[in-house]
């Protein structure tokens, strides 16, 4: 890490910033010009705390032509839910849900195709406004 004040190339770890949804950002002190800086400094997003795949989102419903005032509707709904399943406890992510020794890559691909197979078969798929098929599930598992 180079400080992008001075490009001093001595930067230490300077604590975590915490976003809405409780990721960290890394901070860094310069120990050439004292200055501080985050992991996002030079990029468009540097000084929001909103989380990044927020932002990424309210782009895609941008170009995806929606309303600017129906996406925030829509994303405010979103984080709603979100802070939901953080009041009751609900994983985030598959990998959340997964046990400690379940947590690797290489376990969880093994598992792919009958976590796949299981949600293919529960009741409630059917359910579903769009009917998903195996290679969706496991692509949507493979996203979360
Ligand atoms: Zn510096």
């Amino acid at each position: 890490m180079e400080c992008p004040h001075c490009q001093e190339q001595k930067v230490v770890k300077n604590g975590k910033t915490y976003h809405q949804d409780g990721k960290a950002f890394q901070n860094y002190l310069c120990k050439g010009c004292g200055k501080q800086f985050n992991e996002r400094i030079r990029t468009p997003i540097s000084r929001l705390k909103i989380p990044a795949n927020v932002v990424s989102l309210a782009l895609n419903m941008r170009t995806e032509g929606m309303e600017i005032r129906a996406s925030g509707r829509v994303l405010k709904k979103a984080q709603a839910l979100e802070a939901l399943n953080r009041q009751v406890d609900i994983p985030a992510t598959i990998k959340d849900a997964l046990s400690e020794q379940c947590k690797s890559e290489e376990v969880f691909m093994s598992h792919l195709e009958v976590m796949a197979d299981l949600a293919y078969d529960d009741q409630c798929t059917g359910a579903n406004p769009h009917y998903p098929s195996i290679a969706d599930l496991k692509e949507l598992m493979l996203n979360a």
